[in-house]
């Protein structure tokens, strides 16, 4: 603390108290050095001046300037509707600038005959261009502002302000900032370090990067920066890894025994795949090694995760200890449950489950027997995470579909014991190896790339909402072979009433298309009763029930190999990872499997690719790469941080790996020198690992 950056923002030139509350609640933005590195996402050239007519919609949507001549201008509308729109036009051709929001002070500085430099984003209507609240200069002063390089950073930001703080009222404020904080910015990186790697200083960096001199300096900043955040995170993350190692307290499993060797040998109703052997082999490695386990298990949907989690949990209890498996929601844990149960039935163990809708027996009942330790392994929610939740002696701990769980939640299991349970993490979302390991640093990497034998490819077609009686009539062949369907509506938000809707229709359509007694139509969705899922999806499994209309609460690990159709509605609306876990419903047993996306005639562009790649493989992995590149940098930054809890302002980790690499072997090389950077010429490198062992990375650490 102490450094002139950690002031608060509402003290710099044109932000006040207001304001910074907004950036603080928006952006996340409450000090100096907040606003520092809040970069921009994108840079445009402002030297250059397009004429009308040649703007067209082939430079899509970003930004452009033009200088024109006012020819008019109009108001249309009332009230909140009401717009104020200037014509001009420069001799090539015409636009329509447009106004809703400040519009008294917007037509004030409109003179018609002016010439002015126009700047925003171009939109078409009938091929006319328009303009929404452009930027709007007098071409006298815009000509004589000068510009270092011409190119001029866009902040992302700007659009959760729009409004209050418009682009060019947060370039003002990264100006007034610069000029009191450019001469109190600290260097974070030692002398040494920067010559050897050839990184340019700190305040250099930051100055090109709000205000480029050029773009080769541009591109320096941004490598810096892109060091220097990722040796932020990688110091904390060796750091933790030097000292897990150090420890060495990790529980011991030496025993393979009796309750793993009788399910092996007289319960497991297949033989494993050899992935799968070797992922518990690894396990069993991790558990004698006397350091404690911290291992992702990356596993494509139907890969088989579960028994190798049941296998693991067995060794636990043989060693004499107790084991929890963490599902993300109540009906996977419900499943888990009942999947464990029925598979250990007549060996001596006791399994329990304790979810946020366990009854005050069932609760009490668990919560007693994990504290004294008559339960030996506990299934359940979110709920296992809760002070309350006691164990006697925890040893191993599986939490399922990582994507679910923030990590703080993973962090909270570590404190249940005095000692560290082992943690294995199982995920269906694929990252590649070599970036899960830089990136998560500490956790080891297994992977299940060998789905169980006999399973056909699922075949998937994509249907217009038009082929609505085609898809019902191969339904109902389906049914006839005794086979059932799930039909899945997406559900953006729980609150969303609207998608409810479409939900109880597409339900009350099935209903009326397949009546009773021939056909029972159940329905799951986020809003019924606990009881009442639960109801619904035990008839499902039970086969009473022929089809389940559900939201995307069913997408996560739901086991009923007898249903070959999974429908998805408004598959468009979906993104790929999602269809794809929601596909991997089906084809569990042997019979050929089905997956129909449907959707509406008007896609997107990129929606039409999903779709056409979930036609054409099943490949977990490659429908993530896809993924990967459909999606925009900040889009794959959101995905990988939800995971991993890095809260990344520039480095990108899927494209940045040379980056990566680079910062994790320097954070080695660092904390092998001086452990605790107390060297003198390291209190910067303290300093930043100080400030990216945040809250939320903190706790990531914790299970490390
Ligand atoms: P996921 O990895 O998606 O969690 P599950 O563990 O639910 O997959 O397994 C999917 C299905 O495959 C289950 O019905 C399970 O019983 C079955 N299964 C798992 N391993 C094998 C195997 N080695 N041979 C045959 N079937 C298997
Ligand atoms: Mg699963």
């Amino acid at each position: 603390m102490g450094q002139f950056l950690d002031n608060d923002i509402k003290f710099v030139a044109g932000v006040g108290e207001a304001r910074a509350k907004l950036l603080d609640k928006e952006l996340g933005i409450a000090t100096m050095r907040d606003m520092l590195y809040c970069f921009p996402f994108r840079y445009i050239d402002r030297t250059k001046i397009y004429s009308i007519g040649e703007i067209d919609e082939n430079l899509g949507t970003s930004f452009v300037q033009f200088r024109a001549r006012v020819t008019g201008i109009g108001f249309a509308g009332s009230g909140s509707k009401r717009r104020f729109s200037v014509f001009v036009s420069d001799g090539t051709g015409s636009a329509e600038l447009i106004w809703f929001r400040g519009i008294k002070w917007i037509e004030k500085r409109i003179e018609v005959g002016r010439e002015y430099l126009v700047f925003g984003r171009p939109s078409f209507w009938r091929g006319e261009l328009s303009m929404v609240h452009p930027e709007v200069e007098n071409i006298e002063k815009a000509l004589a502002r000068k510009a270092e390089s011409g190119l001029q950073g866009i902040y992302s930001t700007t659009e959760k302000l729009s409004g209050s703080l418009g682009t060019k009222g947060f370039y003002n404020i990264i100006c007034n900032l610069w000029n009191i904080a450019a001469n109190r910015i600290e260097e974070t990186l030692p002398e040494q370090l920067m010559k050897r790697y050839g990184l340019m200083p700190l305040r250099e960096a930051l100055r090109n990067i709000h205000f480029p001199q050029s773009p080769e300096l541009l591109r320096q900043a941004q490598y810096r920066l892109k060091f220097e955040e990722l040796l932020g995170i990688q110091l904390n993350i060796q750091s933790h890894r030097t000292q897990r190692m150090a420890r060495r307290n990790g529980f011991l499993f030496p025993k393979v025994g009796e309750m793993f060797n009788s399910f092996y040998n007289t319960k497991l109703p297949f033989p494993l795949t050899g992935a799968q052997k070797r992922v518990v082999k690894e396990i069993r490695q991790d558990t004698i090694s006397g350091y404690q386990m911290n291992r992702l298990l990356q596993g494509d949907v139907g890969s088989g995760k579960t028994v190798v989690a049941l296998l693991s949990m067995l060794l636990a209890v043989d060693n004499g200890y107790q084991a929890c498996m963490m599902a993300p929601t109540e009906i996977l844990a419900r499943q888990h449950f009942a999947t464990v149960s029925r598979m250990v039935e007549g060996l001596d163990i006791r399994v329990a489950i304790l979810t946020g809708a366990s009854k005050s027996k069932e609760r009490k009942a668990s919560l007693a027997g994990a504290a004294d330790g008559e339960v030996n392994i506990l299934i359940g929610t979110h709920a296992l995470i809760e002070d309350k939740v006691r164990f006697a002696n925890l040893g191993f701990v599986v939490i399922d579909e990582q994507h679910r769980f923030g990590v703080e939640q993973r962090a909270r299991m570590w404190t249940k014991n005095l000692q560290p349970p082992h943690i294995l993490v199982m995920t269906a979302t694929p990252i590649p190896r070599t970036l899960a390991m830089t990136l998560y640093g500490d956790l080891d990497v297994s992977v299940i790339d060998e789905l169980p034998p006999l399973r056909r490819p699922i075949r998937t077609v994509h249907y217009y909402d038009s082929a609505r009686l085609r898809l019902f009539g191969f339904m109902r062949q389906e049914i006839a072979k005794g086979r059932q369907v799930y039909v899945v509506y997406p559900l953006i938000k729980e609150s969303e009433t609207m998608d409810y809707k479409d939900l109880t229709d597409g339900f009350e359509a099935i209903s009326r298309d397949f009546p009773l007694p021939d056909y029972k139509v159940t329905v799951c969705h986020g809003q019924m009763k606990p009881e009442d899922k639960e109801e619904s999806m035990r008839q499902f499994k039970d086969g009473e029930a022929d089809i389940l209309v559900a939201t995307s609460v069913i997408e996560v690990g739901v086991d009923v190999p007898n249903a070959t159709v999974m429908v998805i509605e408004s598959a468009e609306r979906f993104g790929l990872s999602q269809l794809h876990q929601l596909r991997g419903r089906v084809g569990r047993g042997g019979e050929q499997s089905y997956c129909i996306l449907m959707s509406g005639e008007k896609l997107s562009k990129e929606a039409r690719m999903r779709l056409e790649a979930m036609c054409e493989t099943n490949d977990g992995f490659r429908l993530a790469e896809l993924d990967l590149k459909l999606r925009g940098a900040g889009d794959i930054n959101g995905t990988l941080q939800s995971g991993a809890a890095f809260d990344l302002k520039i480095a990108n980790p899927t494209l940045d790996t040379q980056i990566l690499q680079l910062s994790q072997q320097t954070a080695i090389e660092l904390l092998a020198d001086d452990p605790s950077l107390a060297k003198p010429e390291n209190a910067g490198l303290q300093e930043l690992k100080r400030r990216y062992s945040g809250e939320r990375q903190r706790d990531f650490s914790m299970i490390s």
